[in-house]
């Protein structure tokens, strides 16, 4: 048996016939930028999280820089974040001008923990930026205490997150404005680049869609120097179809994750996701960790399993990061893990066959390693 990482085919395969139509239905209308699609899929978007306003982008980094721009994000300030994320979170930090301040993660949730962050905040922190990585909520209650009390913004990256919640409400209404990508392989992801920003706020709505159009909201006016980031159409077509099967999707990912746990519980040195109570995990990803993950992850390469590491090289260790001057050993969660982790392949009509091989493979590995000492 061979088992990808990941198999966007067969989610695809139950729609194609919708999306097919809704790219004919794009071509003919001769309207590709800014239109009745993109409309349309920011309502249902935004009635889907439970949020007033969902302003489409070009991709998951110009939200996340849309956000931040329009927060008046920029050179002085200091915003934190984790270092266990995808660099993206902490590009459009620097790309806004201010400085990444990074916070070590919880090493079960993989998350930003809410008790850490206090410590590190400064007159110059302007924004708290959580990352629901994996596809858990951060403890959000918690941060927004945190943010509360020192009166600084909440920026929620919820690239990873779409339909998880936190006591019930969902990822992307947290923060005074969030953001996330559609990337192809997220929960809810577009046939290409595509991205959203959410927010409650009327103002920071106005603001983001004259941002991400030249910095206009009346024709040929310039109220601000802008940039292109918009979403286009066709994208926004697939979208409104897709959006409907994610909640059926994040279902399947979820039992699929529980045959994992089942099966994989107290199998070596296995440390399984730890999944907080007031938090509805989506599994964008199951990461596992073992002190064993090269030679398992070569094992199970061996047996055609596809598994990933995400991430191998913490973001305050990269060398596009050196500037900022954090030494190997400052955020020790973050570095263990990225030694530790490995993502087991999960995707929504991933078949019951291909679960119970990938927990197989990953029992006998250790059996074998068990035996041999
Ligand atoms: C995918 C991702 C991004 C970046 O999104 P793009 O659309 O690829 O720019 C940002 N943050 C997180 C956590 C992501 O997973």
């Amino acid at each position: 048996m061979h088992v990808p990482f990941l198999h966007l085919s067969a989610t695809h395969a139950e729609i194609a016939d919708d999306l097919r139509e809704a790219f004919n239905r794009v071509l003919q209308s001769s309207w590709y930028i800014q239109g009745k699609e993109l409309k349309e899929f920011e309502q249902a978007f935004s009635a889907y999280l439970g949020v007033t306003h969902a302003i489409g982008t070009s991709n998951g980094l110009d939200a996340l820089t849309l956000a931040l721009k329009a927060l008046g994000v920029g050179e002085g300030d200091e915003v934190i974040v984790p270092s266990h994320t995808y660099i993206a979170t902490v590009l459009a930090i620097t790309r806004a001008g201010a400085r990444p301040v990074f916070v070590d993660s919880d090493p079960f949730t993989y998350l930003l923990p809410s008790d850490a962050i206090e410590g590190f905040i400064s007159n110059q922190t302007k924004v708290i930026l959580p990352v629901h990585l994996y596809g858990q909520v951060a403890d959000m209650q918690g941060i927004l205490d945190v943010a509360k009390r020192y009166e600084v913004l909440v920026v929620e990256d919820f690239a990873q997150a779409h339909g998880a919640s936190f006591n019930g409400q969902k990822a992307g209404t947290f923060g005074v404005v969030n953001a996330s990508s559609f990337y192809p392989t997220k929960n809810l992801g577009a046939l290409g680049d595509a991205g959203i920003c959410t927010t409650d706020c009327p103002d920071l709505a106005k603001k983001i869609r004259a941002l991400q159009n030249y910095g206009s909201i009346e024709k040929f006016h310039h109220e601000v120097q802008g940039y292109n980031m918009r979403l286009d159409e066709l994208q926004a077509a697939f979208l409104s179809i897709k959006l409907l099967f994610l909640d059926q999707w994040n279902t399947e990912r979820r039992s699929i994750a529980e045959i994992y746990i089942r099966e994989l519980q107290g199998v070596g040195d296995l440390s399984l996701p730890f999944s907080h109570p007031s938090a509805r995990h989506v599994y964008h990803l199951f990461v596992i960790q073992t002190a064993f993950r090269d030679e398992l992850r070569t094992f199970l390469a061996s047996m055609r399993i596809e598994t990933m590491i995400h991430y191998p090289t913490p973001v305050h260790l990269q060398p596009a990061y050196k500037d900022l001057g954090y030494a190997k050993g400052s955020l020790p969660v973050a570095e263990k893990l990225s030694q530790s982790i490995l993502s087991l392949p999960i995707w929504p009509g991933m078949k019951q066959e291909e679960v119970e091989y990938v927990c197989d493979g990953v029992k006998l590995f250790f059996k074998k390693r068990t035996t041999k000492t």
